[in-house]
């Protein structure tokens, strides 16, 4: 890891924290620009911060964020191997949809902590992550779990860990996904 891409990265939070970009700075409490360092192996990828993210600045740390960091825990990976963030760094006022203009003015920020971070497995978390990296036209209930290669970095989509708590999907394939996500960063 090289020393420049970690200084560079914290270039970045800093200027997602004090970031007036899109109108959700006039309603955030504390922007959220992700956790974890360059050469993180898998960069796990959700929508935006809910509440308790808001509250704190750390990504998933409430219910669904707390189904994540276990599963991620369960497959064998610690904290310092992976990088979680989101899509859009300030919480959306009662956790509505992100608008087109608001992913237009945070995307830049993701694609930079992408490049310095340079992971071996993108996983996107939920649709809004999905259909912005790698394609509109994927479908979670289809395509989770497939890999698909784009701009030179491998992706893996899986469903957001709060459709596993309203029981849209299973903990075991969630925990199968993100099972396959870190072969994967092994192999490549
Ligand atoms: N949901 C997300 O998409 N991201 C978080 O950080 C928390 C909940």
């Amino acid at each position: 890891m090289s020393d420049t891409n970690v200084q560079l990265l914290d270039t970045i939070a800093n200027e997602i924290k004090a970031c007036t970009n899109c109108p959700l700075h006039e309603t955030r409490t504390q922007a959220v620009p992700g956790e974890g360092q360059p050469g993180a192996k898998i960069a796990f990828i959700g929508e935006a911060p809910g509440r308790d993210e808001d509250e704190q600045g750390r990504p998933f740390i409430g219910r669904s964020g707390q189904l994540l960091r276990r599963t991620i825990a369960e497959i064998g990976l610690t904290e310092e191997e992976v990088f979680i963030g989101n899509v859009l760094k300030c919480r959306p006022p009662g956790n509505r949809d992100p608008k087109p203009d608001e992913i237009e003015a945070c995307r830049h920020y993701l694609m930079a902590q992408l490049v310095l971070i340079q992971p071996k497995v993108v996983v996107t978390l939920g649709r809004y992550s999905m259909n912005l990296l790698i394609s509109p036209s994927l479908k979670i209930s289809k395509d989770h779990g497939k890999h698909i290669i784009k701009d030179g970095l491998l992706y893996l989509p899986t469903f957001h860990p709060s459709a596993i708590l309203r029981n849209f999907s299973s903990p075991e394939e969630f925990k199968k996904d993100l099972l396959k996500a870190k072969i994967l960063s092994e192999k490549y």
